[in-house]
């Protein structure tokens, strides 16, 4: 039994389908799950049904559960009538309170239970969220108390609630790496990622990117992966092409609250804003100082407004280029935002060969938009399969101009993929849109091809004519190589 369908890949990201049976609904991924504080809405449900699009929320099990006024409500009139919302409700379980408080008065048991009884969707084992950088046995001790209470979960009367078992491990990446992987082999049916919540407090981006690369080893393709606490859209791209499909936000309404404005690119102060970057219409109908002069819960809520305008716009924007086939020209865009978030690519890119295994054999053009291209997958799918091509004669052209009938065969090259054969040249991602004044890192790409190339051919001549690569490119072809400037005369 699945509850999750793929539909488009790209990089590791992906399109895909999460079919919530108790509530009859089915979510479209990647998506948002705004958090709704049972207590105080900021937003009334309703209203991020109908103005917004949400087709799925999340609020505390935990919260209602200690509440004299809300508990009894919750289990007569259940979730979604008390919330006032038709979508699919998720629930949290007091993990967070735990990791705040050092204590909660519920097991794992009871809640489930619980969560169960007020009619919630998407049930929360109370797993042990770990933070960054603890001792390597705190994290592992932690780690097993968590497993034990994802097989206890496994055996709860749960009913048709989907049950989430979280991942954590701290920032230790093979530990994290089994979670998924004993997380996975309980058969629960969504995948949070815990406690990474202090690793975006901190900027901490790169850091980020080795955690979700290490979870998804072990998770593989199986299941809705879910970071849990990550509501800044800045970041939506980059964890959506490593692989993350949920994300959750309560960042809409605390920001707020502190007159803090999202954006793709960061965090803005409504005090230092003179005008608006956004078309949403509450910017298109104030002025940061008319906001300014508003009574305070007025301006909280037009701000709240306005920061989900511009997180559900980026995950329409992530989920189209996924289905365009450019999400890693998004992240590189996003990356320029702030220089951590440049550092979460560069890790992505790390994990360039994971990201290649369900990475698109075909898209639309392969745009090169930055030194941090040369690195993508798709350059690294092309050196590796050049062991598929035969090579037909003793004399061979590798060149970046036209073909030379003096030589038995003659090879096309094109940074940043380096060498390929000719009839391929109108093929992905060999129909790369790159800048004519390539970069050092291209012609460095390029010439480790064509070094792997040599290598695959020990027996045959190769000359390479190059359109004036850099020094540090020509050094990595190997030396047996007979190399030409395209322009130089002969
Ligand atoms: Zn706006």
């Amino acid at each position: 039994m699945t509850n999750f369908e793929v539909r488009a890949y790209d990089a590791a990201g992906r399109l895909g389908e999460l079919t919530v049976p108790r509530a009859g609904v089915t979510v479209e991924t990647p998506t948002i799950l705004p958090v709704v504080n049972p207590h105080v809405q900021t937003v009334e449900p309703s209203t991020l049904e109908s103005e917004f699009g949400a087709e799925i929320l999340i609020t505390n099990s935990y919260i209602l559960h200690g509440s004299d006024d809300l508990r009894d409500p919750a289990l007569d009139r259940g979730l979604h009538d008390l919330l006032d919302f038709s979508g699919a409700i998720m629930t949290d379980s007091g993990s967070f309170q735990l990791s705040e408080y050092g204590e909660i008065d519920v097991t794992t048991e009871e809640i489930l239970r619980f969560q169960r009884d007020i009619g919630s969707d998407i049930g929360t084992p109370v797993d042990i969220p770990t933070p960054p950088d603890v001792d390597r046995e705190q994290a592992e001790a932690e780690l097993a108390t968590t497993q034990e209470r994802l097989e206890r979960a496994v055996d709860a009367d749960t009913g048709e609630m989907l049950v989430t078992a979280p991942v954590q491990g701290s920032t230790y990446p093979d530990l994290r790496e089994r979670a998924a992987r004993d997380a996975k082999s309980t058969g629960l049916d969504v995948f949070p990622l815990g406690a990474v919540v202090p690793l975006m407090n901190e900027y901490r981006y790169a850091d980020l990117a080795d955690v979700v690369a290490a979870c998804k080893r072990g998770l593989g393709e199986s299941g809705p992966v879910h970071l849990f606490g990550a509501g800044h859209p800045m970041m939506f791209a980059m964890a959506a092409a490593l692989g993350c499909d949920l994300f959750d936000s309560a960042a809409y309404a605390l920001y707020a609250r502190d007159d803090r404005y999202l954006t793709v690119r960061g965090t803005e102060h409504l005090d230092d804003m003179e005008y608006f970057p956004c078309q949403c219409p509450i910017c298109t109908d104030h002025t940061p100082a008319e906001l300014a002069g508003m009574a305070e819960k007025v301006r909280g809520e037009l701000l709240a407004r306005h920061n989900l305008h511009v997180t559900y716009g980026e995950i329409r924007t992530v989920r189209q280029a996924i289905r365009s086939g450019t999400l890693l020209e998004l992240v590189d865009a996003r990356a320029r935002g702030h220089p951590t978030m440049l550092d979460g690519y560069r890790a992505l890119l790390d994990h360039a060969e994971q990201l290649e295994r369900t990475d698109r054999v075909s898209k639309g053009t392969f745009f090169y938009t930055s030194a941090e291209s040369a690195r993508r997958p798709e350059v690294l799918r092309h050196h590796e399969r050049l062991d598929r091509f035969d090579i037909d004669g003793d004399e061979v052209l590798l060149t970046e101009g036209g073909s030379n009938d003096r030589y038995d065969e003659t090879w096309g090259v094109r940074p940043p993929f380096g060498p390929y054969p000719r009839d391929l040249g109108d093929t992905y991602p060999l129909t790369a849109e790159v800048p004519d004044r390539a970069d050092r890192v291209a012609h460095e790409a390029a010439a480790d091809g064509v070094a792997r190339l040599v290598e695959l051919h020990p027996d045959v001549s190769f000359t390479l004519v190059h359109d004036d690569w850099a020094a540090t490119a020509l050094e990595r072809v190997p030396e047996r190589v007979r190399l030409r400037d395209l322009h130089a005369r002969e």
